[in-house]
């Protein structure tokens, strides 16, 4: 039986139909959310990909020397605290971040905290796209440009929600297959620790009001022994790598919809 839609023709005028996934598995893009995790953690993760030979977006919460001065294959973009507004509400939230990353071409707010107000600051601060929406494991996630001429996509699938919801380190869990964006995010603490349930994270960081300090003597006793995180991760680069599909940067993405 023959579909009665093509999904080619429908998309025949997105800009972004590239990195649909409209003829098999053929990009991706991994992102890592800081989320205040010290150095030598987000380190880790960089170190992972770049032993995989992929592409990376890091969303900075802070000064990560890493970040400032990237490595070729990482794209940084903003992760703002919008939950946490400040002395000026949220309005110095960007333009803090992008003294520190004026690079920065895009964010994805933390908690996806995101709005209106935040997108119109975004355009404000002169930043092209947000990924602050999760469509979990949901098949055509697409890219959108919004009124204030900002690329919003969405993302499907990350580690945290994986182990909050208790599920198994399974790579079936990890939705590569069918037409889509396929955007996929980890957390720099949570890989470090090689964590087997959000629990084991949520016990081992309790101890650090400011987690950016917290010493690698301290947390490297800490990195979990058995099948976790870290080692999901690096199954799962293994098997993005194998697969021959592109990797991609998120900015990469966004600026398709400049083209159109
Ligand atoms: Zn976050």
């Amino acid at each position: 039986m023959t579909s009665l839609i093509d999904p080619s023709e429908l998309f025949q005028d997105d800009p972004f139909r590239d990195f649909y996934n409209l003829d098999g598995f053929t990009s991706f893009a991994l992102t890592t959310d800081v989320d205040w995790a010290p150095d030598f953690c987000v380190e880790d993760v960089l170190e992972l990909v770049a032993s995989a030979g992929l592409r990376l977006t890091a969303f900075a919460t802070h000064r990560t020397e890493a970040l400032v001065q990237p490595p070729s294959f990482v794209e940084v973009g903003l992760h703002p605290d919008t939950t946490r507004p400040g002395a000026e509400g949220i309005r110095r939230k960007i333009p803090d971040l992008l003294e520190i990353y004026p690079e920065a071409r895009g964010l994805r707010a933390h908690r996806n905290f995101f709005g209106q107000n935040v997108a119109q600051l975004a355009k404000a601060s002169g930043l092209d796209y947000d990924a602050s929406v999760l469509h979990w494991r949901q098949p055509f996630c697409q890219a959108e440009i919004d009124q204030y001429g900002l690329v919003r996509m969405a993302y499907n699938w990350e580690d945290g929600i994986q182990a909050d919801r208790g599920l198994p380190w399974s790579l079936d869990w990890v939705p590569v297959a069918g037409p889509g964006l396929k955007i996929f995010n980890v957390h720099p603490i949570f890989i470090y620790l090689n964590c087997p349930d959000d629990d084991y994270r949520r016990r081992v960081v309790k101890d650090y009001p400011d987690l950016t300090r917290a010493p690698r003597s301290a947390l490297a006793p800490c990195i979990h022994d058995g099948y976790g995180a870290r080692r999901f991760l690096i199954d799962l680069l293994a098997k993005l790598k194998a697969s021959g599909a592109r990797s991609v940067w998120l900015r990469e993405i966004a600026s398709a919809g400049r083209r159109s």
